[in-house]
């Protein structure tokens, strides 16, 4: 159950699926995740129902993959067990319209702690409040359960009415592949806080700002788009390939000596004291709640602000080159296609 980390990593051992078997579990959406838990939880021999409104698009889709269908509202009060995987900004309007069919006891599971964290979704206090989130996007999470091999994920209890939230949240866990892989227990205020930080400040955010000042910078300075764009966005996944696989070790040892010398002599220049003063600030806006209060506001607005930023990321000029350069490169994206958007 513990390996050399400080934290828990569950897996099959230590998970029992009968705390499933007279159970059945009402599956909210059925997009990224909902139909990998969906058809995961099905094959693992759960009894399983898909809540879907009456005209949604993937109501087909579900029933194509032999699946029972529902309105989100029969299908939690058929329910013990409501999982909750529609778009986080879209969670709070469902869960208004299930709330009155959670009875004690039921479980109220999620994939993402932002709106049970953020006080978004105020579940009663009879129910189990549980978290498995897989850490992959959904079409891995069905395609590594079909081969065999599992999908890592996380586990968190926010609230345990029953005492057996915990054992409960395993066996769904079990159900959809994850301890197959090793889970990981974390809260939902790690979960989402974390979460939150490094898609804005490293991942998604920082990233993006990272390129196109690297960009900017080329092209500013009179080289040509096409050469800034290969430095600064296209090598990138050669780099992140080598990190992914074996760190930053892996990273150094594969460049240059003279990338590498140059890298570690320069790159706290450009990612500097200031730079790291600013990750702070947005981690604090995480923290308290400012982002998220943001977030909620320009959701109610209809994403006025939200708009206008995506408008100015696509008229970069960077995206123009990109498209004409990848065009070069169609061939080697044939065998990514299949691939769906990640939800970070
Ligand atoms: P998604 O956008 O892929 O799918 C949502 C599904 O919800 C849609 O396919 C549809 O079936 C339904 N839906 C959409 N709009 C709706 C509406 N207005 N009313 C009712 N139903 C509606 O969502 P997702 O990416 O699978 O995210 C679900 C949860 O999983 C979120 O909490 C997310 O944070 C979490 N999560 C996602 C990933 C990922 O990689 N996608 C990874 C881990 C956790
Ligand atoms: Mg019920
Ligand atoms: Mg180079
Ligand atoms: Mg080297
Ligand atoms: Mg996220």
């Amino acid at each position: 159950m513990t390996d050399e980390f400080n934290t828990e990593i569950y897996y099959d051992d230590d998970a029992d699926e009968s705390h499933l078997e007279t159970t059945t579990v009402a599956v909210l959406g059925y997009g990224s995740q909902g139909h990998a838990h969906a058809q995961n939880l099905d094959d693992s021999g759960v009894d399983v129902i898909v809540g879907l409104r009456e005209d949604s698009s993937s109501r087909d889709a579900a029933e194509a993959d032999g699946l029972e269908v529902a309105t989100p509202v029969e299908a939690a009060s058929r329910a013990e067990v409501v999982s909750v995987l529609v778009p986080d900004t879209v969670q709070p309007s469902v869960y208004a319209d299930i709330e009155s069919e959670l009875d004690a006891g039921d479980t109220l599971q999620f994939a993402h702690g932002f709106n049970i964290h953020y006080n978004q979704i105020q579940p009663p206090e009879d129910v189990d409040v549980t978290m498995i989130a897989p850490k992959s996007p959904g079409h891995l999470v069905r395609r590594n359960y079909e081969s065999g091999e599992g999908t890592p994920g996380l586990l968190a209890v926010y609230q345990d009415a029953t005492g057996d939230a915990k054992e409960r949240a395993l066996a769904y866990a079990k159900g959809i592949g994850c301890t197959r892989a090793g889970v990981v227990e974390t809260t939902f205020r790690e979960e989402t806080e974390t979460d939150l930080f490094g898609e804005q400040a490293v991942l998604c955010g920082g990233i993006a700002e990272l390129i196109k000042a690297g960009y900017d910078t080329l092209v500013d300075a009179g080289y040509s788009p096409e050469m800034a764009y290969f430095e600064c966005l296209n090598e990138m996944k050669l780099i992140v390939d080598l990190m992914y696989e074996g760190g930053l070790g892996a990273m150094w040892d594969s460049v240059s000596d003279t990338a590498e010398y140059g890298g570690l002599s320069r790159g706290d220049a450009v990612i500097d004291d200031h730079a790291r003063e600013n990750m702070e600030e947005v981690l604090r806006q995480v923290q308290d709640g400012e982002f998220a209060t943001e977030w909620v506001a320009e959701n109610q607005a209809n994403r006025p602000t939200y708009t206008q930023l995506r408008q100015a990321e696509k008229n970069h000029e960077i995206e123009d080159v990109g498209e004409r350069l990848r065009a070069l490169f169609a061939w080697a994206e044939e065998e990514e296609t299949e691939d769906e958007s990640v939800r970070m």
